[in-house]
């Protein structure tokens, strides 16, 4: 679970989040829409323990196994699929984790190739199996697939669903595509002005069609 009360940051006079609360249930799937320079990413970041700079006098409190996933995949060119996939891991069931984590993606086989052999959606793959092996509470995940043709967006987007239905964790899910939102999510937050400005529940059962009827539904709210 997230908690997060009074969450503040600014860069110089520009106050970017201003006082945000928000509690996210362990397990819940989560999309966080906004517009460019909403301050998605600052808040991703400072969920995710990157920014040391968030003030206010609230709380921040979030799981201890976190994994993030970004735009782009950040696998490192010099280190094979697999190597990259269990990187900071150790033990000696770190190779076996990998793996599983790859077939669970479907990248089995191409654990020996090279980051620069994989097509971007192969390559979010690999993103997402590196995320898997530390079996994350919470996986926070900023614009994924943003990158992504359209068709393999909706392929990562079944792939997603089904890595979350198999291991639950709570995820937080940063896009700019409202079906996407709303396809995946449980709940959908909408930024604006530093604060969750629209925090809406999505009670349609799973799998979800794209576009109507849930953009007739939810699309004018959005
Ligand atoms: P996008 O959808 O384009 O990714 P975003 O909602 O993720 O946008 P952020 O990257 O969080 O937006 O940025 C929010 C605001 O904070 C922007 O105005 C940006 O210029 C500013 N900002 C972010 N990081 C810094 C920084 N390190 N220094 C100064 N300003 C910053
Ligand atoms: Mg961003």
């Amino acid at each position: 679970a997230i908690r997060i009360s009074g969450l503040t940051r600014s860069f110089g006079a520009r106050t970017v989040l201003d006082g945000i609360d928000l509690d996210i249930p362990a397990g819940q799937f989560v999309a966080l829409l906004g517009h460019s320079g909403s301050g998605k990413s600052t808040l991703l970041r400072a969920i995710a323990g990157l920014d040391h700079e968030v003030t206010g006098n609230g709380e921040l409190r979030t799981p201890e196994r976190v994994s993030v996933v970004f735009q782009d995949s950040r696998l490192l060119p010099w280190r094979r699929v697999l190597d990259n996939v269990v990187l900071g891991r150790r033990g000696k069931d770190a190779r076996e984790r990998g793996l599983s984590a790859l077939a669970e993606v479907g990248l089995a086989g191409r654990e020996e190739s090279w980051p620069n052999q994989l097509s971007g959606g192969e390559a979010q793959r690999a993103a997402l199996a590196r995320s898997l092996v530390w079996d994350p509470e919470l996986l926070l995940a900023d614009e994924p697939f943003g990158a992504l043709d359209a068709l393999t967006r909706i392929k990562m987007h079944t792939l997603l669903r089904e890595l979350w239905e198999r291991h639950r964790p709570s995820v937080l899910l940063v896009t700019h595509d409202v079906d996407e939102a709303i396809v995946l999510a449980d709940r959908v937050l909408v930024l604006e002005d530093g604060r969750v400005g629209l925090d809406l529940a999505i009670d349609v059962p799973h799998p979800r069609s794209y576009r109507d009827p849930l953009l007739s539904r939810y699309g004018e709210r959005l």
